[in-house]
């Protein structure tokens, strides 16, 4: 069989290692033998690490403890077995567990990535796919033509849109990453607008602290939310849900509402003994709160024995994933209503960033602008109107990543394509299903998933199922060639 794996970021290297995995047990595998095939296409710079994992600085850091960012789904010791003794240095003290820079994940991505390519089986075509046709010949920008019998995408969600039309505009960074080389011409008294308040806002903002910048920072968005501050996980031995469970949602198949979801979030706390009035007060307030002050409190609670919060941010990767297809339309629309409150909390900041965040509240250097309106080239720099009035800016740097279903601006010839060929179609709530079972699709733009953008947990378990699927194909060699 030969798979095509368009994109060769996280999601194509768990696919990868779970394919190699599966060969090597079946004695067949993509890197032994000749009778299967894997090409993967991407024309980026540093292949295997996606586009949050390449060379940065080293205020770039992955946002979750070890345990969250292995690239098998059944063995999450993984990447801390990789990262070994090195992790001792890199170990966070706030969060109790290594945290590296995420161009040293990227060398992980990398070395796992080698492995699989040892074989010979598997080759990289540093080229974009630009078509495929319904007998699956797959075309790349080079104008090159290359057969296939299986097409996985795994292109992502990809980098941030011109919400305010400034591309080009002199000042104007459009795609922050890497910062490393983005802010280098930042100078150091420059006033710095950031477009966005979520997690990439935040590696703007530290990482321009991390350089020396002495210019004031301002954080532009529309409800000016920051994500909740990471409280330290559980040890391996820690509390698991009893109730609040993927169990739990499976066993009320169809039936699932978010009224049943908080009856078992009630049931969780009340076996801790715990006041759910607390959490929910905590969140209401999230919306209008002062964001220094919510910090403030955030960075205080990292060690919180209060499980409220890590169990919905749990349910946030787990059971919402699950629920999401199933759930009543109104239920839908009730969490798409809160979907920034439910972004903040599924993705929090790593307690060092909450810190350093908070100094520069608290120094004065940084400030939340919410309610902003417009930003407009002028003479020099920029103009921001916003609920305050209007503001000046030096640089704009836009930190608003797109939504998951969102077809990155290097796809869409190819989406568009899948879908004039009926290989995939659109889904209603954004991204796209396959619509022939020869096409399989990976991560962010795979439809019918909740608006939160998937961790590398949820990556590489779509990457495991897909690799389940392939391979029971090997099994029945009538279906490899269409
Ligand atoms: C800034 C940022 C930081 C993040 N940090 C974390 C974190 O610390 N922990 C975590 O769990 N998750 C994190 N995430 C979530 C992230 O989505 C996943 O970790 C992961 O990168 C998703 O992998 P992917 O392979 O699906 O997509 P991507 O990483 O986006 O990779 C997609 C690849 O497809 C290629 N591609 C696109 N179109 C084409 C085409 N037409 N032809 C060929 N190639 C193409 C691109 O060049 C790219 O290399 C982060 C996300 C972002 C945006």
């Amino acid at each position: 069989m030969r798979i095509a794996i368009i994109g060769a970021g996280p999601a194509a290297v768990g696919l990868l290692d779970a394919l190699a995995r599966a060969g090597a047990d079946a004695g067949v595998g993509v890197g032994v033998g000749a009778e299967h095939e894997v090409t993967v296409f991407d024309p980026a710079p540093y292949p295997w690490r996606g586009r949050p994992y390449a060379p940065d600085m080293d205020s770039v850091l992955v946002n979750v403890p070890p345990a969250l960012m292995s690239l098998r789904h059944d063995d999450g010791g993984h990447y801390a077995d990789w990262l070994g003794e090195r992790g001792a240095g890199f170990f966070d003290p706030l969060l109790g567990a290594p945290l590296v820079p995420r161009g040293r994940y990227g060398e992980y991505l990398e070395e796992t990535a080698e492995k699989a390519l040892a074989g010979g089986n598997v080759r990289l075509v540093p080229e974009r796919v630009v078509g495929a046709s319904r007998d699956l010949l797959i075309r790349t920008a080079d104008g090159h033509e290359h057969r296939a019998d299986r097409i996985v995408l795994c292109v992502g969600s990809g980098t941030p849109a011109d919400p305010y039309g400034l591309d080009g505009a002199p000042g104007y960074i459009g795609d922050p990453y890497p910062l490393a080389r983005t802010l280098e011409d930042v100078p150091r008294d420059a006033s710095v607008l950031i477009i966005g308040s979520r997690l990439t806002a935040v590696d703007v903002a530290v990482s321009l602290a991390a350089r020396g910048h002495g210019g004031p920072i301002s954080l532009a968005s529309r409800g000016g939310m920051l994500p909740h501050v990471w409280q330290r996980p559980n040890g391996p031995d820690g509390y698991r849900p009893q109730f609040l469970t993927t169990d739990a949602v499976r066993a009320m198949g169809p039936d699932v509402t978010l009224a049943k979801i908080y009856d078992l979030l009630c049931a969780e706390l009340d076996a801790l003994g715990e006041d759910i009035a607390e959490i929910e007060a905590d969140l209401r307030g999230a919306a209008t709160e002062d964001p220094a002050v919510r910090l403030r409190r955030q960075v205080e609670l990292v060690n919180t024995p209060a499980q409220a919060r890590r169990l919905l941010q749990q349910a946030c990767h787990t059971v919402m994933p699950l629920a999401w297809p199933l759930l009543p339309e109104a239920d839908r629309e009730t969490l798409r209503r809160h979907s920034r409150l439910a972004v903040s909390l599924a993705s929090p900041m790593v307690p060092v960033n909450g810190v350093r965040m908070l100094e520069l509240f608290e120094s004065g250097q940084l400030d939340s602008l919410s309610g902003v309106r417009s930003i407009v080239g002028a003479a020099s720099g920029f103009e921001v109107g916003w609920d305050g009035g209007t503001r000046r800016a030096d640089i704009v740097v836009n930190a608003v990543n797109p939504p998951p279903g969102s077809v990155p601006h290097a796809a869409v010839e190819l989406v568009d394509g899948l879908l004039r060929e009926g290989l995939a179609a659109r889904h209603p709530d954004g991204g796209i299903v396959p619509s022939d079972p020869r096409v399989h699709v990976v991560g962010d733009l795979h439809g019918g998933r909740p608006f939160l953008t998937s961790g590398i947990p949820e990556v590489v378990g779509a990457a495991a199922r897909t690799a389940r699927a392939l391979t029971r194909e090997w099994a029945a060699p009538s279906l490899t060639r269409a």
